[in-house]
């Protein structure tokens, strides 16, 4: 048999695990087996790509090994829970960067190339630079470098439009003249990289998690033309890959939001915040974890709505135990997740698979809000804006058409949060104020011991 098809027969199974890997990971029962699949993919592709070519010296591969694998594993283990998203951010920022470095040492080492590779150059130098700086605005915002709020200027789409339009001019330029126009590749970089910024900056409130699905797509697509760039067919599908599963994400995550992606990108959602004074809302109750202790005692019904307070408070663990006594206890407890809860996709369905909570047990919001008029106790655990009632009952407030977990009209609702603060997209909530509703101040997971105690 051939050497080029032995490696070309390994990455059509790498190719083939990658695919399985993903459709394993569309559901939380099988998705560390997917991750598994995925990375014996990836092994693959890597052995083949490295005995099919010597690319460098091995002694730098071993060295690049060594070194990333460190930097992986500390960064792992240091990475809190709640910082996975900025994570994300930067790892989807690192794939774009990468793209744009095999763009940019291709033409650097040979540049007397065809139209074709120089097309396939601009494409992974234009996307990979917009998914790099992108992807570190969206770093910073995440973790608070820099605000979180967008920011507008006038002009800003015409401005952001111009750049566009500029850099594919260069682009087909670069392309119909190939041959010794590093100057042309050099603009396009720099436009790249200022494009990436300018488009994130507006961005902002309760928009993130969209955005951050889109940059991890864009990622992909850097990467698949970097692999045209290359010739490498599994990088090509890989990053197709990546690309189309970030877009059905998006559109995913647009539509638990009730958002166009248009509208995510351009209308700078969350500039402008109402503040309603507490006067305005009415009186706040508030009481103690023994006085919700008693009432949880004699519910039948009970809705757990987890919200990114639950990681900071990483009370995971404590609320499994609640929850496992309140069954002993004879109520049925349903755990409410709303798809942007918390400050990644997916992020409380792995924080309670940590805690061991049975997937059986997790309802989702449309689910959740058929049944809610019967729910006796919904225990909002750190969630604000997931269940922010004026996404339905105020057309002036930010956050209005976003579908949220209506616990309002559950019999009785217990928020355990530490202050009257608000939540990531800045706005107050009237929840707190309601009849039904009553405060328990403090963080949750000395709240939920309090509670656990008195069982
Ligand atoms: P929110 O950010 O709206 O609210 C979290 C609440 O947790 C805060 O109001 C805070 O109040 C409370 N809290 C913080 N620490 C503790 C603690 N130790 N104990 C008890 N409470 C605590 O979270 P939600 O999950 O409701 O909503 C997620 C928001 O994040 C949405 O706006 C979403 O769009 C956005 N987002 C989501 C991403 C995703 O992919 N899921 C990514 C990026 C953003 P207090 O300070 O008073 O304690």
């Amino acid at each position: 048999m051939n050497f080029d098809l032995i490696i070309n027969f390994s990455y059509l199974i790498a190719a083939i695990l990658f695919v399985f890997g993903l459709k394993l990971l569309s559901s939380a029962k099988t998705a560390s087996k997917g991750n598994f699949i995925s990375a014996i993919g990836m092994l693959i592709a890597v052995l083949a790509t490295l005995i099919m070519k010597e690319i460098v010296d091995y002694v730098w591969i071993l060295v690049g090994l060594i070194v990333g694998s460190l930097i992986g594993i500390f960064a792992a283990k240091k990475v809190k829970m709640t910082g996975m998203p900025e994570m994300v951010a930067l790892l989807n920022g690192f794939g774009g960067l990468a793209s744009l470095l095999v763009g940019w040492a291709v033409y650097y080492n040979n540049m007397q190339i065809e139209s074709f590779t120089a097309s396939t150059i601009f494409l992974s130098i234009l996307i990979g630079g917009v998914t790099f700086t992108g992807s570190i605005v969206a770093w910073a915002k995440l973790s608070e470098k820099i605000p979180g709020r967008p920011t507008l200027f006038t002009g800003q789409m015409i401005l952001n439009s111009l750049i566009l339009i500029s850099i594919i001019i260069l682009g087909v330029l670069f392309s119909m003249y190939p041959t010794n126009t590093y100057n042309l590749l050099i603009a396009i970089i720099i436009g790249a990289n200022i494009l990436g910024i300018l488009v994130v900056i507006p961005i902002g409130g309760a928009d993130m998690p969209v955005v951050i699905s889109l940059l991890n797509s864009y990622s992909g697509l850097a990467a698949c033309s970097a692999g045209f760039v290359i010739q490498n067919n599994v990088l090509i599908v890989s990053g197709a890959l990546v690309g189309a599963s970030g877009i059905i994400l998006t559109s995913i995550m647009c539509k638990a939001m009730n958002r166009s992606i248009g509208n995510v990108l351009f209308s700078g959602f969350g500039s402008i915040t109402t503040k309603p004074s507490d006067k305005e809302q009415g009186e706040v109750k508030s009481c103690s974890a023994k006085d919700a202790y008693y009432v949880l005692e004699a519910a039948k019904s009970i809705a757990i709505v987890p919200g990114y307070g639950l990681a900071v408070a990483s009370a995971q663990h404590v609320v499994k135990e609640l929850a496992d006594l309140l069954e002993e206890n004879g109520s049925d407890v349903k755990f409410a997740i709303h798809p942007v809860a918390g400050r990644m996709p997916g992020h409380m369905n792995v924080l309670l698979a940590e805690a061991d909570v049975s997937y059986d047990k997790l309802v989702e919001m449309d689910d959740i809000n058929r049944i809610m008029d019967s729910v006796d106790v919904c225990l909002v655990i750190g969630a604000n804006d997931v269940v922010n009632p004026s996404a339905k009952e105020d057309p002036g407030s930010p956050i209005y058409g976003m579908p949220i977990i209506e616990v309002d009209r559950a019999k009785n609702v217990f928020v355990l949060k530490r202050s009257m603060a608000s939540g990531f997209a800045g706005i107050a909530n009237p929840l707190f104020f309601k009849e039904n509703t009553t405060m328990i101040f403090g963080d949750a997971k000395k709240t939920i011991t309090q509670i656990v105690d008195e069982f």
